[in-house]
């Protein structure tokens, strides 16, 4: 069994009922719709159609709408694209036309980008492929020098180096895409570039305004964000989630930076008892190539052994050629690394005291499961999946079973590392048979055999949401009460 989870974009690759099936098949936890591409109805309906997949599939399978963000981007050319030397001036002219640019200067789609660097900054265009010095800022106007050169063709993106541009994290439309996200019901909510938490916090408001309930994910793609540890954390606890983005996070910290602070920021999610999925360029040259390059492997393997909850793909399944294959071996490759006897630092803080009775139920589970011999599951029987979450930020190699009768808390658990769940409602079933019931669903599943033990918490209460409170190990094939 698979541990770490796999997200997909979908795109026009994909968004075919017999695709979304294969993938599904192949591996797929969780689809993200990308805002920055298609229409409302588009993804409306792609939505639609996942759900339907995996209901006749018989699985759980999570949604996650991701806002596009304020990504800055020049206008366009007249000719479509230009070449810059190493030496050039360009300017970047907020007041030129939007379509008129040409071998020496080009429009801004963002019309604050003058307000926001001065002479000696350095801009970053296409992600990062061309580097221009900022010389001078007159009025609207950008005069730069090349210092790396390269083609630019319309509407890419620009990033200052160090961060420091002071769009707010949510456009209109986004805020347009957060009511469609809602009405369509998606389980997580990806906010792009989030300065710090009260981005977080505002996104969180209008989607719950806006009727959404699914989970809030921000990505890490800001040097403000990473910058002091305090901002990481404090996005980290407004979030569900985060996600490590790395197209945007590299261009702005620099590349050389981006594997420790990856690093830190799967290990400090972790710890904050929030799940991190790892993101782009995972398998890039899959996009084109029916096998991953051997750098592709590692990175994906290296995400794994660090613990991040998910690794995500974006081009590689949306406009890839090799879709499902890309969904094999990236499956092929996380249940190597999870075999790998690498895997043994624990990820929570020894010095972290539970605060909650649920919480020290989770983590007294996760101690017995680690050390009592013969343990081969976890059962949680849980009503907004509190308890199996919180067990999932402890290390282990067993499956974590979260029995849940809720379909939506169901789709948000498929994201954690893990964790399995079991569509179960215990309130239609006598009490004393619950726990001998959901034991025998795992025997019947083969998750365990006649001997093993099984470890059970729940709470006293049914529809009590974290009350979890009750912690049993039992043998399989015994009297189970
Ligand atoms: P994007 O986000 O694909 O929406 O840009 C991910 C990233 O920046 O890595
Ligand atoms: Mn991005």
């Amino acid at each position: 069994m698979r541990r770490t989870k796999i997200v997909a974009t979908v795109g026009p690759a994909c968004d075919s009922e017999v695709m979304l099936r294969t993938l599904i098949e192949a591996g797929v936890n969780v689809f993200r719709l990308n805002f920055s591409h298609g229409s409302a109805d588009h993804h409306q309906a792609v939505g639609e159609r996942i759900r339907k997949v995996a209901a006749e599939l018989g699985t759980s399978v999570a949604t996650l709408a991701d806002l596009q963000g304020p990504k800055i981007r020049i206008a366009r050319f007249k000719s479509g694209e230009i070449t810059l030397n190493k030496g050039d001036a360009f300017v970047l002219d907020a007041a030129m036309d939007e379509a008129a640019g040409d071998q020496h200067a080009v429009g801004l789609a963002y019309k604050e980008l003058p307000n926001d660097c001065q002479a000696g900054d350095t801009l970053l265009l296409n992600d990062g492929l061309i580097e221009l010095a900022v010389e001078k800022v007159e009025g609207p106007a950008v005069h730069c020098r090349v210092l790396l050169g390269g083609v630019l063709s319309d509407k890419k993106g620009v990033n200052r180096k160090g961060g420091g541009l002071t769009a707010k994290a949510l456009t209109d439309k986004d805020r347009d895409d957060i009511i469609t996200a809602a009405a369509m019901e998606v389980d997580y909510l990806a906010l792009s570039f989030p300065r710090d938490e009260t981005d977080v916090h505002e996104a969180r408001e209008l989607y719950r305004k806006a009727g959404g309930t699914g989970g809030v994910v921000a990505k890490i793609e800001r040097a403000e964000a990473v910058a002091e540890d305090e901002t990481l954390d404090n996005i980290i606890l407004a979030s569900d989630g985060v996600m490590v983005a790395r197209g945007d996070l590299a261009v702005e910290i620099g590349d050389a930076e981006l594997v420790g602070v990856q690093k830190h920021i799967i290990r400090r999610a972790r710890q904050l008892n929030r799940f991190v999925i790892t993101a782009t360029q995972m398998m890039e040259s899959m996009i084109s190539n029916p096998q991953p390059t051997r750098a592709e492997v590692s990175d994906v393997a290296n995400a794994v052994l660090d613990g991040t909850d998910a690794v995500m793909l974006s081009a590689e399944t949306a406009t890839g050629r090799f879709p499902v294959g890309t969904v094999q071996a990236m499956n092929r490759i996380i249940l190597g690394a999870e075999r790998s006897h690498q895997m043994r630092d624990q990820w929570r803080r020894e010095d972290h005291l539970p605060e909650r009775i649920d919480e020290s139920i989770a983590v007294a589970a996760m101690y017995l499961a680690n050390r009592l011999a013969g343990v081969k599951a976890i059962i949680a029987m849980t009503e907004t999946g509190s308890t199996p979450i919180m067990m999932s930020r402890i290390r282990s190699g067993l499956p974590i079973l979260a029995f849940t009768p809720h379909a939506a808390c169901q789709r948000r658990l498929t994201v954690y590392r893990g964790i399995q769940t079991v569509n179960f409602d215990s309130a239609t079933v006598p009490p004393v048979e619950v726990n001998r019931q959901v034991v025998d669903e795992l025997l019947q599943q083969g998750i365990v055999t006649a001997g093993d033990k099984v470890i059970l918490t729940k709470g006293d209460f049914v529809n009590v949401n974290g009350g979890t409170n009750t912690l049993k190990v039992v043998e399989v094939g015994g009297v189970i009460l």
